[in-house]
């Protein structure tokens, strides 16, 4: 029987360097994770790292059994033992699970964490919908001061600026409490209850399981019939509206404009008091970049003590499907500063030396290997770009030197193979 030619799991991606679809190419996705990772530390935010995998229940507790990602998404197992475990389609759960496990509110203060994470939920694939797929996102835990939801806002908008994007549409709502939610929830039930005969299969299925769902709705006629339903907002507290308008009132003091969507609810139930989306104007079907918000129950919820918190996921695969969109600059990836190039036996084990010497030093090197011609070497240094070609042939193996050829400017000066390693690392270095 022929070997199968193994496929990557359907909706799933590879990422490698040089793809020509962006959210195929690692090196951007590095670039990106890398500025995200550089303004959280600025913020003030702490890496976490939590395990792919977690007890089942842990989502089901938290984002809720009546959501997609729960009752649809998740990719559960059974290990060895026989417990259930899940591939984590959110990383909210896991860093609060962590957060608890660790002690880490002993530390004191806010505790504010940032992650750059896997996410696996079994949904139906299309551009900028996958598998798997990575979520930049932080988590800041221990005070319901509504200027820490400005700045966990200012945070994403922060770091889209910084890429590049900056089509931006900031939505915005207060979901109120758990409490007032179930209040709402009754009025909805019951406005909805008449025209139910109208909804899908799905709407109706949302109505029994969980009827906040419904605001969610893509469905042309149930839209219609939701545009004269209760609204979230006018059910919440005085003390949720206050909270809501000081957030309101911080963001517009740094003049971040933004939108209230009495109907932006969002795919889990854990969400109280603030919710947001950011979404893009160069996106598309998929153009939600991230969005979060606030879980001031949550902690208590997976056993800890009442403990406010609010976060944000950013998807890393749609950012770079928007940058492509915009046809954004982005920073070229590391280049050598050697490249070294050799002609005959007794250069290329002087190369090869010279190369591990550079290395060891600390200086980006590299060569070609296989036995390629001088031409075809120097080739590789310029799709390299690297800065210089350290180039050994038969007369620098004689008088033990090197020459070195800039590749911008093609100016050429031969260095002592001795002085070469020293020569990179001088604040001086002689120019021809
Ligand atoms: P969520 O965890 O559902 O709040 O999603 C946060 C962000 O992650 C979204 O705004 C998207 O940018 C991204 N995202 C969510 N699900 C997927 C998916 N299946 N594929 C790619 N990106 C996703």
């Amino acid at each position: 029987m022929a070997t199968p030619r193994y496929q990557r799991p359907k909706d799933t991606h590879d990422l490698y360097p040089g793809a020509a679809s962006w959210e195929d190419d690692s090196a951007r996705a590095r670039f990106l994770e890398d500025q995200f990772s550089q303004m959280c530390v600025a913020f003030g935010y702490g890496e976490i790292r939590t395990p792919t995998f977690e007890s089942t229940d842990l989502f089901t507790r938290s984002v809720g059994e009546g959501t997609d990602i729960v009752s649809k998404e998740m990719y559960v197992f059974e290990d060895k033992s026989g417990r259930s475990l899940a591939l984590k389609p959110e990383s909210t759960a896991p860093v609060l699970r962590a957060y608890l496990q660790n002690g880490l509110a002993s530390q004191g203060g806010v505790t504010k964490l940032y992650y750059i994470a896997q996410h696996f939920r079994y949904e139906r694939g299309q551009k900028g919908r996958y598998r798997q797929h990575e979520q930049l996102g932080v988590e800041a835990l221990g005070t319901t001061d509504p200027a820490l939801d400005a700045e966990v806002i200012q945070l994403a908008l922060s770091f889209f600026h910084r890429v590049g994007i900056q089509n931006l549409t900031l939505k915005l709502n207060s979901v109120g409490s758990q409490a007032s939610r179930a209040t709402y929830v009754m009025a909805l039930k019951a406005y909805i209850e008449p025209f139910l005969a109208e909804f899908s299969d799905e709407g109706k299925a949302r109505f029994e399981k969980n009827p906040l769902r419904l605001l969610d709705t893509k469905n042309e006629r149930e839209l219609e019939i939701l545009r004269g339903a209760p609204l979230l907002t006018d059910y919440i507290s005085c003390a949720e509206s206050d909270h809501f308008g000081v957030l309101r009132g911080y963001l517009d003091g740094a003049r971040v404009a933004y939108t209230v969507d009495p109907h932006l609810v969002r795919g889990f139930d854990y969400y109280t008091h603030t919710a947001f989306e950011i979404q893009s104007g160069d996106l598309g079907a998929q153009n939600a970049l991230g969005g979060g918000g606030r879980y001031d129950g949550l902690v208590e919820a997976l056993g800890g003590p009442p403990t406010p918190g609010i976060g944000f996921g950013i998807g890393l695969e749609r950012v770079l499907i928007a940058l492509n969109r915009l046809g954004a600059e982005m920073p070229e990836g590391p280049s050598p500063m050697a490249f070294v190039v050799t002609q005959g036996e007794a250069a290329r084990r002087i190369g090869v030396d010279l190369l591990a010497q550079l290395r060891a030093a600390g200086i980006a090197a590299d060569m070609e290997y296989g036995a390629h011609s001088v031409k075809a070497q120097m080739r590789a240094a310029n799709a390299a770009r690297s800065r210089y070609a350290l180039i050994i042939g038969d007369e620098e193996v004689e008088g033990k030197v090197v020459q070195f050829k800039n590749l911008a400017d093609g100016w050429q000066l031969a260095v002592p193979l001795s002085e070469t390693v020293a020569w990179f690392n001088s604040d001086t270095q002689p120019q021809p």
